[in-house]
């Protein structure tokens, strides 16, 4: 297996001589980053988002516990295992350990093979949950977002974006006539111009807070956070430029002679009291204008045009 999938496990002891002795007992198999106290450990843990850390708890300044708490405190790295590898070796200590959060408690002096089988055993369990978290969320097919993904996410920017007094912009595109290609491309065509079309998607935007998602069939949707009506029409717009720019043939579209897609637009400004299902709604009767003024066009509110200059 290549270095890089390999996966990674972050050691950390503030005693050089542990740092060595687990470095070698197990970089082998696995990728090994080393932290010599608890403030290395944290930023080190957000920089590589390691699959298992192994955490001293006797150290100065920061020790194992408050660096769990910490860990368990910040979303990017909350779900990552820890298993404390300690001096500490009562049994109310690892009681203690355990019920912070921690997955194992190994004391030291350690036994090599256990800790490799209990590293093997935490790192298979760490596979799992990403392997969870990915069917749970990306789309088989196009292996974008899912509507389930968007759901939390556009319920989070929604919460967000109220908070904060920011605008939020969301899309629903539809591709045109999409039936009529399939009955005469076939539905394995049809299958591959979903996957150009997500991956076009997501290619085209840009702003790293922007999420692409598959929400149904051949619809997907778009949400922007932190977005305003213009700008995110002009994204829409360009979006739907370079769809047709893929020039996938449709020689049974009334639309063009090339795949298109129509877009749907809403935008909530501060001060407005829609609700989140009735930006989406808002949304949805757009793309259902779009669709009715002739597709491969983007409609933004009230059914008006966006201003897109
Ligand atoms: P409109 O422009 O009004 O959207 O017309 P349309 O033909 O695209 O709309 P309609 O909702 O009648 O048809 C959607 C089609 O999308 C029907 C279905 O066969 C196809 N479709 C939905 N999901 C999939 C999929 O996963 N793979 C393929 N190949 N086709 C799909
Ligand atoms: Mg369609
Ligand atoms: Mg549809």
């Amino acid at each position: 297996m290549p270095k890089n999938e390999l996966q990674k496990i972050l050691v950390v002891d503030d005693a050089a001589v542990n740092r060595q002795v687990l470095s070698d007992l197990l970089k082998l198999e696995h990728t090994v980053i080393l932290a010599k106290n608890g403030e290395q450990a944290l930023e080190l843990a957000v920089q590589h988002l390691p699959d298992l850390i192994l955490l001293d708890v006797v150290m100065p300044l920061v020790n194992g516990y408050e660096v769990l708490r910490r860990l368990q405190a910040d979303p990017r790295t909350a779900a990552i295992a820890v298993i404390f590898i300690t001096g500490l070796d009562s049994a109310q200590d690892e009681a203690y350990g355990l019920t912070l959060g921690a997955s194992d408690y190994i004391t030291k002096p350690f036994n090599f093979a256990v800790v490799r089988a209990r590293v093997r055993c935490h790192l298979q369990l760490a596979r799992q949950r990403r392997m969870l978290e990915t069917l749970a969320n990306v789309d088989g097919l196009t292996e974008i977002a899912n509507r389930r993904h968007f759901d939390q996410c556009y319920a989070v920017e929604w919460a967000r974006a109220v908070r904060l007094g920011q605008p939020l912009s969301v899309a629903i595109l539809d591709i045109d006539l999409f039936k009529n290609y399939n009955d005469h491309a076939g539905h394995a065509m049809g299958d591959r111009v979903l996957q150009s079309v997500a991956a076009a998607l997501v290619d085209g935007v840009q702003h790293t807070d922007d999420l692409v998602a598959r929400y149904g069939g051949e619809e997907f949707a778009l949400l922007m956070p932190d977005t305003d009506i213009a700008d995110a029409a002009r994204l829409a717009d360009q979006l739907r430029e370079t769809v047709g720019s893929l020039a996938m043939p449709h020689p049974e579209s009334s639309a063009t002679d090339r795949i298109t897609v129509s877009f749907g637009g809403a935008t909530l400004r501060p001060g407005l009291s829609e609700s989140a299902a009735e930006l989406l709604k808002a949304a949805d009767d757009n793309l259902y204008r779009a669709k009715k003024e002739g597709r491969n066009r983007v409609v933004w509110r009230e059914g008006e045009q966006a201003d897109l200059e």
